[in-house]
């Protein structure tokens, strides 16, 4: 009589189980990660991080900028009409 769980079965199943969890802790770290370098950032304030543009200067064609509402360096949320003293334009920004 066949084994309905043959051994091949039993390693099928044991590396998928196994993918699983690397994939999920692999997530788990990404969060983390990602919550670390925002805690990370520069502070606001201490930017002088301002909702408005200053002159031509925004944050919409900053280096930094990271669509919707993220930068780089300071931490968010970051309007695109922002500014701070970190500006830093973009290559052919306008
Ligand atoms: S101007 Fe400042 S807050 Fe805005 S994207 Fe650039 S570095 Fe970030």
């Amino acid at each position: 009589m066949a084994d309905p769980l043959s051994r091949r079965t039993l390693i099928e199943r044991g590396g998928l189980a196994i993918g699983i969890l690397i994939a999920g802790r692999a997530t788990s770290r990404a969060v983390a990660d990602e919550e670390i370098k925002e805690a990370d950032k520069i502070k606001q304030t201490d930017a002088h991080y301002q909702r408005f543009p200053k002159g031509p200067q925004r944050c919409q064609i900053c280096l930094q900028f990271i669509p919707p509402e993220q930068c780089k360096i300071v931490q968010g949320p970051i309007f695109p009409q922002g500014w701070c003293q970190f500006f830093a334009a973009k290559e052919n920004a306008q």
